[in-house]
């Protein structure tokens, strides 16, 4: 089961339709971004996700409990054992310390334990501030005490409503890394983000407008193009029969270590003692990726009689955008080649499969 279903969700103040009848699930360990513009009802959806408000019809589903069945004293159980709460404006209480702010949604939840509240400010970077007020504290400061008083309960789903909105680039920065590094371990992040460039970050974006849901985008091109050449560098190392490490990945990606674990959230490899293997399906796609960029590099060696430098990195771009169709007509075009121009297998497609058949056939 998901860890939080959304089924035709409505909300309404007075004649104003906050939402108007959104779905959607988010499995655990996912990291959403939700976008749209001002007054598309970002934050009435977080609210309602939350526990802050209720809906007008239709269900919301956070691990296993419908919020809009709930009474008032069940929300705020609700929300003391289900949810963090990371806000634009931080929220915390001015005249306590970062400790005592941290402390005070441990008493909320249940008891206090001040060891564990100093820990979790240690966590995100603010050891030395644990006496501090809110007001002798920088933005980014007074934010990292509220993803501290946010993880200090163990939350199943953190929502977080434009954490970066009131945040100058270093402090914005920081704060991104450090949900990066909560998504990482496993946390299931929701976050409102204005930026595209955050909103990248994450592994899905649902997009809202007029309170509608206008588009899930799952992983950019970019992305996807990521994904492929470190598919295609494993299936290389199997080629030779080696095991990839880690740090094999340095100098193919920015990011190989998010790149990976991507991979491994999409069940394409799995990772152990810092070594990377193909999952089946990871191995069936990085095939796909390979035979492609073999039969681009004969396309253009052969038919075009482009060198072998040029072709190389051409069929590096046309990898990403050859389709399984035009994929069958250029193999079927070139006669179905075994090898590519350095001799190199190409992986056969199903129709070198059915052409084979039919050739031993009439044979
Ligand atoms: P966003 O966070 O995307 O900017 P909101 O969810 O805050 O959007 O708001 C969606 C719509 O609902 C807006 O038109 C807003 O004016 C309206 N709205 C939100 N909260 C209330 C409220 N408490 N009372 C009346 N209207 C509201
Ligand atoms: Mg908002």
């Amino acid at each position: 089961m998901s860890l939080v279903e959304v089924a035709n969700l409505r909300k309404s103040f007075g004649d104003v339709r906050a939402l108007d009848g959104i779905s959607f699930t988010i499995e655990s360990g996912e990291w959403i971004a939700i976008m749209g513009p001002s007054g598309s009802g970002k934050t009435t959806l977080i609210n309602i996700l939350g526990g802050l408000d209720t809906p007008t019809e239709g269900r919301a589903v956070v691990d296993s409990v419908d919020v809009g069945r709930l009474d008032e004293a069940a929300l705020t159980r609700f929300r003391s054992e289900k949810i963090g709460f990371v806000f634009q404006q931080f929220h915390l209480v001015p005249y306590l310390t970062a400790l005592e702010n941290v402390m005070l949604a441990q008493y909320f939840h249940s008891t206090t334990d001040e060891a564990e509240a100093a820990e979790a400010l240690r966590r995100v970077g603010l050891g030395e501030r644990l006496a501090h007020l809110p007001s002798q504290l920088s933005g980014g400061e007074q934010q990292r005490v509220a993803v501290a008083r946010a993880l200090i309960n163990h939350p199943k789903l953190i929502l977080a409503d434009e954490p970066t909105g009131n945040l100058d680039e270093a402090n914005e920065e920081t704060v991104i890394r450090l949900l990066r590094d909560l998504h990482s371990e496993g946390h299931t992040i929701l976050m409102v983000t204005h930026d595209p460039s955050i909103g990248s970050l994450a592994d899905r974006r649902i997009e809202l407008a007029h309170g509608r849901l206008a588009q899930i985008t799952v992983y950019s091109s970019e992305d996807e193009a990521r994904f492929d050449h470190v598919l295609e560098e494993l299936w290389l190392c199997a080629e030779i029969g080696r095991r990839a490490k880690l740090t094999r990945f340095h100098s193919l990606d920015a990011d190989p270590e998010r790149t990976i674990q991507r991979l491994a959230v999409l069940g394409l490899v799995t990772v152990q003692d810092s070594e990377v293997d193909l999952t089946d399906r990871g191995t069936r796609r990085a095939r796909d990726v390979v035979r492609r960029r073999r039969l681009a590099e004969r396309l253009f060696t052969d038919t075009f009689s482009i060198a072998n430098a040029e072709a190389d990195s051409q069929a590096c771009k046309f990898e990403h955008i050859i389709s399984p169709e035009l994929d069958e007509r250029i193999c079927s075009f070139l006669g179905h080649p075994k090898t590519c121009p350095h001799g190199r297998p190409i992986p056969p497609g199903p129709c070198c499969t059915s052409a084979e058949s039919s050739a031993k056939k009439s044979a």
